[in-house]
């Protein structure tokens, strides 16, 4: 379908794409455009003008700080995917880019553009909940910092208020003793139908807690509390103890259902994602 006539504009900074934004209400900004393209081609969403955001010094790139490193939101999936530092202090991160989508998918889409589209299939959304992100928003009226865990509010719905912009990711550092991510992918396009992200702190041999981050399953993603606790309780990585953990995750999960993946199916797929990331962060992590 042709996409209809709108405005374009690249945006020179974050305070002009900022200005821009406030100035005009049906304005949205477009970083890879591998989600708001086909939307506006299809006719399900409406924008009067684009602001690039794409090319901003500001939103590009990765920081490594004494603490914490910082993702610039138009950083490329595939940026991520082949970052040296990552692979050292965050290798969930480039586990999980390395497994989005296609090198086409991958060499323009962004991680900011995902995480505001929260997609119930996307695959950043479980590896933020997993690692605590802080989603770092700016307006004009001034910037705040969001909670992984308060960011991914509901169906292709984030925390982002009109007029926002994600400005940076903030992970905390040292980052997990083990980490695994499983993903069963659509096959058409690759998207998560189940994914598990498991985020694993050690002392000696011994499990001491840890983060988990569902995806694909549910409306948003999400964190299983209930499970996690165990992860703190003696968790020994053993069949049984997996298993158990594997069924207090799912047990009040309403899941998705498309012509893909009925509901018994999916929470199935969930299972098992869940259940393979966890011996492979108990394992080999
Ligand atoms: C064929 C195909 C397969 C895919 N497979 C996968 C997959 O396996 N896993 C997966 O996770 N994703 C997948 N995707 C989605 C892909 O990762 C997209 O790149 C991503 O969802 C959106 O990023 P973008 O940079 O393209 O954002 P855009 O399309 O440019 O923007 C998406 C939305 O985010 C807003 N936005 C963008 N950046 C910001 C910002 N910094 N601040 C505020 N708002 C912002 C835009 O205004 C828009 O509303 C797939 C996409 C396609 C086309």
């Amino acid at each position: 379908m042709i996409p209809y006539p709108v405005d374009y504009v690249r945006a020179t900074s974050v305070p002009h794409a900022l200005a821009l934004l406030s100035n005009d209400a049906e304005a949205k900004l477009l970083a890879g455009g591998h989600t708001l393209i086909p939307l506006m081609k299809l006719r399900l969403t409406h924008t009067s003008k684009l602001i690039d955001i794409a090319r901003l010094p500001e939103l590009l790139g990765i920081e490594v700080h004494a603490d914490h490193i910082e993702i610039g939101p138009a950083t490329t999936h595939a940026g991520l995917a082949c970052d040296a530092r990552l692979r050292e202090l965050l290798p969930l991160i480039p586990l999980a880019a390395n497994v989005i989508a296609d090198p086409t998918v991958r060499n323009r889409g962004t991680i900011g553009g995902s995480l505001v589209n929260a997609d119930p299939s996307a695959d950043w959304p479980a590896i933020m909940l997993a690692l605590d992100a802080q989603m770092e928003v700016a307006s004009i009226n001034g910037s705040r910092s969001i909670s992984a865990d308060s960011f991914f509010i509901g169906f292709m719905s984030s925390a982002l208020e009109s007029g926002e912009l994600l400005t940076r990711i903030r992970i905390p550092l040292p980052g997990p003793d083990r980490v695994a991510y499983r993903k069963f992918r659509h096959p058409a396009s690759g998207y998560a139908v189940a994914a598990a992200a498991v985020a694993l702190q050690y002392s000696d041999a011994q499990c001491t807690g840890g983060r988990i981050g569902i995806t694909g399953v549910a409306e948003t993603a999400f964190r299983p509390p209930a499970a996690e606790r165990m992860l703190s309780e003696g968790f020994s990585g053993t069949e049984s103890d997996i298993a158990h953990l594997v069924d207090v995750a799912f047990a009040d999960v309403k899941p998705l259902e498309d012509n893909f993946a009925d509901s018994a199916y999916r929470i199935h797929l969930g299972k098992v994602m869940l259940k393979r990331a966890l011996v492979d962060a108990a394992t080999h992590g």
